[in-house]
């Protein structure tokens, strides 16, 4: 076994840092604390050439001087082939899509918890130039902040020249809508391909309480999701993540539809692209997004406990999100720029119920404002009666004011209406013969799991009826 001593302090991160990695690690070790010690003091300065250098740590009598985690493991075994470093959490979606990536090609790597360790939201904020970004990772000592699915594959060089086979129905996306036609499709012995631009799940995924998906008076959006996941997968779905389909092309009798990660011939095609967050397009909105301005409480609402945030929104989706901020923010400033909320009653009462809400209705946002560190500091709202503008600080901001259907690379292909939604008839047919439309990208969508998931059953329907 090996012998191991650490000389640290409490007050330091790299300190921590090691500590915690050893305890993940389940390696026995001594720690000394230098501020308590003198003779530890003098041992360090001995060591690091009259310096004090914290932590230095002595394995089988060897000192090491504040060696990094995979300094450690080199040392002592552990993730032999970990040169890969994920650090992450299991709430973000684009760390998952990183980890099936790793996993599905069989790569080895340590992943690091950012919630469980302080050291690590420090090195992550450090990598990033004081944003917290993940997933981030460090292959070889080398960081890369949030790389897709074609980045990983080219530093690690992944070799994904597959067979082309040929799939029944390529569903794009991998939300309620696209899991659900591809359960009924597989259940008619048709083989699908679902590419999914992100993480399985789609937007349900991101909302924290499901309360009218019938059979479940109460569901978590990922707790559903994964189990339509599962279910796809048990009837024999495959499923591709981080691939964003980008064209569809015919090929003869079949469609080829490029990703960045190459091509997938396919008989036919379901377009399930949902739908995406809209944005103020205010000043300073861009620079802060993900480091003060945000789209999803569920994904990024755990950075703020105790903290104050602002919400903008008066629809259903930002009371929403608003009284889950609520739970556990320390304020929740709701600002609307109508003088009345567009969501339903039930949510305007329970609001009104809460005390650590306030409500700023009839207020315009004019821009997001920063401190002198460039960092989040808070947004100025004009009062629409008044004209009068003011500064709302707070700690973070999230924005819930709709959504624009993603269907930007199937404009040209099949007929989309005004707005960008797909336009269908029948079975959920496009103007196009072989590619169908579920979901909240279809004109006419109601924005519902339940709708989405009785979209995709069309759909399944379609293409059997198609391929017969
Ligand atoms: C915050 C929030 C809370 C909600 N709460 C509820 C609720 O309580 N109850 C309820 O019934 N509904 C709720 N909804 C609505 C519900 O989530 C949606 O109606 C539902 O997710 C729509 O499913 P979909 O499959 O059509 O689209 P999505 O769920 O949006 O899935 C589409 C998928 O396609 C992927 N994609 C997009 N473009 C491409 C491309 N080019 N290539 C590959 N993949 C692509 C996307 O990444 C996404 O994963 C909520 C929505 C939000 C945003």
């Amino acid at each position: 076994m090996n012998k191991i001593t650490l000389y640290g302090a409490d007050w330091c991160p790299d300190c921590r840092r090691a500590k915690s990695y050893l305890k993940d690690n389940n390696i026995t070790f001594e720690f000394v604390d230098v501020d308590l010690d003198k003779e530890a003091t003098a041992k360090v300065e001995t060591i690091n050439n009259g310096k004090r250098i914290i932590p230095t740590v002595i394995i089988n009598n060897k000192p090491y001087t504040n060696p990094n985690n995979a300094k450690l493991a080199s040392i002592l075994g552990i993730n032999p082939e970990g040169q890969l470093t994920l650090f992450g959490a299991d709430w973000c979606p684009d760390c998952r899509r990183a980890k099936s990536y790793l996993n599905d090609n069989g790569v080895k790597f340590l992943f690091i918890d950012v919630d469980k360790h302080d050291w690590a939201t420090a090195k992550v904020e450090e990598i990033n130039n004081g944003k917290r970004i993940i997933p981030t990772i460090l292959l070889n000592e080398v960081p890369y902040t949030n790389p897709d699915n074609a980045k990983l594959k080219e530093l690690l060089n992944i070799d994904t020249n597959k067979e082309h086979k040929v799939y029944d129905s390529i569903i794009i996306g991998g939300g309620a809508a696209g899991l659900t036609t591809s359960i009924y499709a597989q259940r008619d012995r048709f083989n699908t391909l679902i590419l999914e631009k992100k993480n399985i799940g789609g937007n349900a995924f991101l909302t924290e309480k499901i309360e009218n998906y019938p059979g479940f008076t109460e569901i978590s959006g990922p707790k559903l999701m994964e189990r339509m996941e599962h279910q796809a997968k048990t009837y024999g779905a495959e499923i591709k993540t981080g691939e964003e389909v980008s064209n569809i092309e015919r090929k003869g009798e079949l469609f080829e539809l490029t990703t960045i990660m190459g091509t997938y011939l396919t008989k036919t095609v379901v377009l399930s692209t949902g739908s995406t967050y809209r944005k103020l397009g205010i000043p300073n909105e861009g620079d802060l997004i993900g480091s003060g301005v945000h789209f999803c409480a569920t994904c990024d609402g755990a950075f703020y406990r105790d903290k104050e945030v602002v919400v903008i929104g008066g629809g259903n989706s930002a009371l929403e999100e608003g009284i889950f901020l609520a739970g556990f923010c320390k304020t929740v400033k709701i600002i609307n720029r109508s003088a009345e909320f567009k969501a339903s009653k039930t949510y305007i009462e329970k609001l009104n119920s809460i005390d650590n809400i306030e409500v700023y209705t009839d207020n315009t946002p004019i821009s997001f404002t920063k401190n002198d560190k460039n960092l989040f500091k808070g947004i100025i709202v004009k009062d629409n009666k008044t004209e009068e503008e003011k500064e709302i600080t707070a700690d973070g901001a999230f924005i819930f004011i709709g959504l624009i259907p993603n269907t930007k690379s199937f404009k040209g292909l099949v007929d989309l209406n005004n707005q960008g939604f797909i336009t269908t008839k029948n079975l959920a047919e496009t103007s196009v013969k072989g590619i169908f439309a579920a979901g909240d990208c279809r004109e006419g969508a109601i924005a519902q799991v339940a709708a989405a998931t009785g979209e995709g059953v069309l759909a399944s329907y379609g293409i059997r009826n198609f391929l017969k």
